[in-house]
């Protein structure tokens, strides 16, 4: 088999989690490999069109990634307040990956791309390496230390390391969801109608100054229509998604409109069901599509554009770590002598059987454990993303792109800090990530006098 190369860090998989981890290890002095399966960089947050940061951005990479899309003219700068609490703003997903095309190539990170990995090189407990499959035949990368941000945990299943899967009475994970996007859709008409139905709207944001389009704002976002889906199924109109609400989100070009309401319950880590997923998704988004048209004004004269490139996958294996951080963490704001970041995304859960979804806040959050990133009996390895450590519903406020970020700016740095050291992440004291992530101004979560406070809040973008 062909060897690819040597590196301090390897990050397995480049969605937002595997950019900011790649970046903080190269940062950190790291000879540092981020291979991804397919040719898009970002995953979720470009190919997925996940475009809004649910929760406080914290400083690093990511929000960086956010600031450098703004001055593209591709981000909306400001933080904005909704029902369940605040967010940042949202980015166009090109744009979005302009600069983080740029980032990884000012941070000196190797990109390997249509690489997917199949298999760990293990020596007793410790992870060495990795086999890959690329166009050229199989090939073998080593490495000090692997960051494992495929979002299922694949690798660290390669590596035998135990997961968990979906809540805990049946197994049942979070539906699948793409976004689509519609073009020439008339958003003063939009916008007008949603003001006159106040009492079919969940949540309605209209920025000052929107319809100017001199910025990339998001210039709408609403929540709802769960009435005139019910008018519109008492109709006998064909709504074959199991979903009661629409959410719709304008972007960069005139009259775009993205939706999100397609929902396909199955395990996506079957690949029948996962397949079967990425085809009723699209049907959904042609169903969903010629609803709007017909009970919703100004799309009369819109077409569909597309489906977004990344079937939306929300949960799959979550990583059984030193650390399990549970509910019962969320809910009581724990913080934690080795925490790596305070999170106050919310918990956010769409129904695994069924139509409904549940948003709630966390008050001030919680941190998150560095020990949730270090997969148990397993070395050499970390975990960052979707799949660390977590009970299922906390699982609902971690998989949030904020926190996906803080674990993958912790995990990679962790990693690099690990390889100049010839120890094992697992060896190496929390205190010296900390200190790593202290210098940006990472807010820890480690006490109950760590906040995100109110200035910090503002000035995110
Ligand atoms: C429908 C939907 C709506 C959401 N809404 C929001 C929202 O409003 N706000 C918010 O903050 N978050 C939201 N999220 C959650 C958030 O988008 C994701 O949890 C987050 O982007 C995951 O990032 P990640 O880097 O961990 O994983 P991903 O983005 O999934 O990236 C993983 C990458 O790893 C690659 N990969 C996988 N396996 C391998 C392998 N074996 N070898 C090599 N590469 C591999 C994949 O190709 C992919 O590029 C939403 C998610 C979904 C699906």
């Amino acid at each position: 088999m062909q060897l690819f190369g040597r590196y301090d860090v390897v990050v397995v998989g480049a969605g937002v989690t595997g950019v900011v981890a790649s970046v903080a290890a190269a940062r950190e002095g790291a000879r540092t490999l981020l291979v991804e399966a397919s040719g898009l960089l970002g995953g979720l947050i470009t190919g997925g069109r996940l475009t809004k940061p649910t929760g406080f951005v914290q400083p690093g990479v990511y929000r960086e990634l956010i600031e450098r899309t703004a001055g593209l003219g591709g981000a909306d700068p400001d933080t904005r307040e909704s029902y369940w609490g605040t967010y940042t703003g949202v980015f166009d997903p090109e744009l979005m990956q302009r600069a983080i095309i740029e980032t990884l190539e000012e941070s000196g990170v190797e990109v390997l791309l249509f690489a997917t990995a199949t298999d760990v090189v293990r020596d007793g407990p410790r992870v060495r390496g990795l086999h890959l499959h690329t166009k050229g035949g199989p090939a073998l990368v080593l490495a000090h230390a692997v960051v494992d941000t495929t979002g299922d945990g694949d690798v660290a299943a390669l590596s035998g390391a135990g997961a968990m899967v979906g809540r805990p009475e049946d197994g049942r994970t979070q539906p699948m969801t793409s976004y689509f996007r519609i073009l020439g859709v008339d958003i003063p008409r939009l916008v007008d109608d949603c003001r006159r139905h106040p009492d079919d709207l969940w949540e309605l944001v209209v920025p000052e100054g929107a319809s100017t389009n001199a910025d990339y704002v998001l210039r709408f976002f609403m929540t709802g229509f769960t009435q005139r889906i019910e008018r519109a199924r008492g109709e006998g109109f064909a709504w074959s998604i199991p979903k009661n609400h629409v959410t719709l989100k304008t972007g960069l070009l005139p009259g775009e409109v993205n939706v999100n309401v397609t929902r396909v319950h199955g395990d996506a880590l079957d690949p029948r069901q996962r397949t079967n997923a990425a085809l009723t998704v699209r049907k959904q988004a042609y169903c969903a599509f010629d609803f709007l048209k017909r009970y919703v004004d100004g799309f009369q004269d819109a077409v569909f554009f597309d489906l977004a490139p990344v079937l939306g996958v929300r949960e799959t294996r979550r990583i059984r770590g030193d650390y399990v951080l549970s509910d019962e963490d969320v809910r009581t704001e724990a913080r934690f002598d080795d925490a790596i970041g305070l999170c106050n995304a919310p918990v956010d859960i769409h129904d695994p059987a069924g139509e409904k979804g549940i948003m709630v806040g966390v008050g001030s959050g919680y941190g998150i454990p560095y020990r949730a990133l270090l997969p148990a009996g397993v070395d050499g390895l970390l975990v960052a993303g979707r799949c660390i450590s977590v009970e299922a519903v906390a699982f609902g406020s971690t998989r949030n792109t904020p926190a996906c970020a803080l674990t993958g700016q912790a995990a990679g740095a962790a990693a690099a800090l690990a390889a100049r050291r010839e120890i094992t992440p697992r060896e190496l004291p929390a205190r010296a990530v900390q200190d790593a992530l202290s210098a940006l101004g990472v807010v820890l979560g480690r006490t109950a006098d760590d906040r995100l406070a109110g200035d910090q809040v503002g000035a995110a973008t």
